[in-house]
């Protein structure tokens, strides 16, 4: 992107004490860009949101909004939108009163409805927080957070209190009220399926830093780690000898993304294996089979590891079968260590 970022983070760190949470992030987001903040548990999401809101203070580095230097400046003039759990809605107030407490000027209520009515919420205006549903306490959170018109909010986990069905339709009206808006999202979740689905760009988190940061295809597609090859969905993680286009691994050929030679770990999909009846491919038993509606998922004993293959719903072989696994899709080679489990 050649846009000049909209909002820049330069080595920021926070300790808790003794605990290091953030061991110097790195981040450029651009204007109407919204990027997510996936990672396991603990692994300093939140936090670093609190950093961008002002929340917390870091003990180093730089956050940069518009190219200004907003590191000590407190979170009400720093004109961002935010949607924190721990700043949820005032009870004694209306969704229209709650909308409207942070606006100024004799128009407030008017751009109160408007922001209301963009998240189609006019209907329930006069309601309290306790007469409404989670999800419609969720949209008045962020009519509020984007009613000033602020070019960056900021969400954590703003999705996890809808169940299942609600959360994908109200995750695609904030993808788009967004996008109409032109406002730029910085996101916090643990769910792999809302990042990849939700956000433009996904940074990848692990123990207080950023691992890798792309677009969902290239994070799922092309992973530069085991930890982020197994944090964004399954995977079959292969030590392989690369001989360019190619790596011999115990699948036999595994076609590369990219070349490369010597000894490599592969991270390979399941869906880039297939089974066949057994003489095909090299021969296995399944071990496991898991039928998922739109998919079948098994798990396949190979004489010297077990490997998951994703097969469509028809496909016949039971637990106990002998089969042959077939490579049909491309390994990506991983830089770092091997977790101890796949280690040879
Ligand atoms: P989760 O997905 O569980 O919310 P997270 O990735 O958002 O996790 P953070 O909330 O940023 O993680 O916490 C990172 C680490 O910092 C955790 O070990 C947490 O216990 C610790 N921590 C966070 N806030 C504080 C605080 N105010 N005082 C002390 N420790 C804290």
């Amino acid at each position: 992107m050649e846009r000049a970022p909209l909002l820049e983070l330069e080595g920021i760190q926070k300790r808790f004490g003794g605990l290091e949470v953030l061991k110097g992030v790195n981040l450029a987001l651009y204007p109407g860009e919204i990027l997510a903040l996936l990672g396991p548990s603990g692994c300093g999401k939140t936090t670093l949101l609190r950093v961008v809101a002002g929340l917390e203070a870091p003990e180093g580095g730089w956050v940069l909004l518009e190219g200004k230097d907003i590191t000590h400046l407190p979170p009400e003039k720093r004109g961002i939108g935010f949607v924190f759990q721990d700043y949820a809605l005032f009870p004694h107030l209306t969704a229209l009163g709650n909308v409207a407490f942070g606006l100024k000027g004799k128009d407030r209520l008017e751009k109160a409805l408007k922001a209301l009515d963009r998240v189609g919420m006019t209907l329930f205006k006069d309601r309290r927080p306790h007469e409404l549903s989670g999800g419609q306490q969720q949209r008045v959170a962020l009519a509020r957070a984007l009613a000033p018109g602020p070019k960056l909010v900021l969400l954590d986990e703003p999705f996890s209190s809808l169940d299942a069905g609600l959360r994908e339709s109200t995750r695609e009206e904030v993808r788009r009220i967004l996008k109409e808006t032109g406002t730029a999202a910085l996101l916090v979740t643990h769910d792999q399926e809302e990042a990849l689905s939700f956000a433009d760009r996904i940074g990848v988190m692990r123990g207080g830093r950023l691992e890798q940061v792309g677009t969902p295809e290239e994070v799922y597609l092309r992973p530069k780690t085991p930890f982020v090859a197994q944090f964004l969905g399954r995977t079959n993680l292969l030590p392989g000898e690369a001989r360019g286009r190619y790596a011999e691994t115990c699948l036999g050929r595994v076609p590369l993304l990219e070349p490369a030679h010597g000894p490599v770990l592969l991270s390979l999909r399941p869906e880039a294996l297939r089974l066949s009846p057994p003489g095909e491919g090299v021969g296995g038993v399944v071990v496991a089979r898991a039928f998922k509606g739109h998919d079948l998922t098994y798990r396949v004993r190979l004489p010297d590891r077990e490997v998951l293959v994703q097969e469509a719903p028809g496909c016949p072989y039971r637990e106990g079968e002998a089969v042959g696994v077939r490579v049909e899709g491309f390994g990506v080679v991983l830089e770092g260590e091997a977790p101890k489990a796949v280690r040879t």
